[in-house]
């Protein structure tokens, strides 16, 4: 049997007569940039997220685009620090460094494998001027935790945008994953929880103030056609096939994490006896499981298990094998050491974990990771 890591082509034949249809209206219509289904879709992402009135979406181009518009909005610019995490996509950082502002990263904890907020105080300055915590493989960080903690630090003057990229539909006490800080910066590149036919992203925010700079950022800085507000913008549109594809895909999304949540119950239980870790959800968070990552207790043991199941035909990946701060882009501007996003880069492997994954397929899985500890036991 031979298992895909992500099968993207079974997950969109699932809908591809919607998805036909979809783009048939499209053409048809003949309104291709900002029109009637970008608007939808920011409606009705803004009412999935937080309900009727109470936040704005604003479709752009990609994930990053999404954090970059974000703190373009806030004015974030060259030499102002940003704090984030390493162990992260490196959209998050490319983002920062794209308006020039300084990524300056903590540490994550060694449980939930998110920002370890007990250290962000240390990283505070007079010259931080945002905070992007990352909801990584779905697990959220505790936003309001660092909320309490900017608030205690009378430093509520320093902007949080919530990167959500992996965390459509995640929740913490209730809340959506991107609706907590400032900012909620999404991703639906085609591998994301709502992935689009190509690339594209979208920004959450509450204020309607900041929601109406974002709409004129991502369109050249323009209020309407030709009318400029402000002296900087960028294309960064959502155009209307990819809107039209991610509203029929928003109504799939609580089924697909669904599917998800329980093929991610299996492995747990399944590998409750074996020596590897899973990843902890902070206190009150539901998450929306993105991938299905375990740890092994060493490198070793991670690099032959990856070998041990390619050779049985099962895909898999690492999400990240080579943290951010020690690309090596970084190497002439060392950074402090960061043991436990370290550590962790070495132990970390992606199983196969979509909405398209059989029963059977993962039967397959869970029997081969049994028969490498058993073996080798
Ligand atoms: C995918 C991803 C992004 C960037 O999204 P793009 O749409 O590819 O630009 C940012 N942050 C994280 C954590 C991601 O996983």
């Amino acid at each position: 049997m031979k298992i895909q890591f992500f099968n993207l082509q079974k997950i969109n034949l699932e809908i591809e007569d919607e998805i036909n249809q979809a783009v048939q209206t499209v053409i048809h219509r003949g309104e291709f940039i900002l029109g009637q289904a970008v608007k939808k879709f920011e409606e009705e992402l803004a009412y999935y997220l937080l309900g009727h009135d109470q936040g704005y979406v604003t479709g752009c181009n990609s994930g990053t685009d999404a954090l970059i518009l974000s703190l373009l909005a806030e004015g974030i610019s060259a030499g102002d620090e940003v704090i984030t995490v390493s162990h992260t996509a490196i959209p998050t950082v490319a983002a920062i460094c794209a308006i020039r502002a300084k990524p300056v990263f903590v540490d994550i904890d060694p449980e939930t494998w998110v920002m370890d907020m007990s250290k962000v105080a240390y990283s505070i300055t007079t010259q931080t001027k945002a905070i992007v915590p990352v909801h990584l493989y779905g697990n959220m960080a505790n936003i309001f935790e660092l909320k309490n903690l900017l608030r205690d630090m009378k430093r509520e003057d320093i902007i949080i945008v919530e990167d959500a990229a992996q965390a459509h539909g995640s929740r913490l006490n209730g809340a959506h994953a991107g609706t907590i800080g400032d900012y909620g910066a999404f991703s639906f590149y085609p591998t994301k929880n709502i992935g689009a036919l190509g690339d594209s992203g979208a920004v959450f925010c509450r204020s309607k103030d900041n929601d109406s700079r974002l709409k004129k950022l991502r369109n050249y800085g323009q209020k309407d056609r030709y009318h400029l507000q402000l002296n900087y913008g960028i294309n960064s549109r959502l155009d209307e096939i990819q809107a039209e594809i991610l509203n029929i895909k928003l109504t799939y999304l609580d089924k697909w994490n669904e599917r998800k949540s329980r093929i991610m119950d299996v492995y747990r239980t399944e590998f409750a006896d074996l020596p590897l870790f899973f990843q902890k959800c902070c206190a009150g968070c539901k998450a929306a499981w993105h991938l299905g990552v375990i740890a092994l207790q060493d490198r070793l043991t991670r690099d032959r298990l990856v070998e041990y199941l390619r050779l049985h035909g099962i895909g898999t990946i690492i999400h990240y094998p080579v943290p951010v701060h020690k690309q090596t882009t970084f190497s002439s501007n060392p950074v402090k050491r960061l043991s436990v996003t370290e550590d962790l880069a070495d132990r970390i492997l992606s199983l196969p974990m979509n909405p398209a994954l059989l029963y059977e397929e993962q039967e397959h899985v869970i029997k081969t990771v049994r028969s490498f500890f058993t073996k080798k036991l």
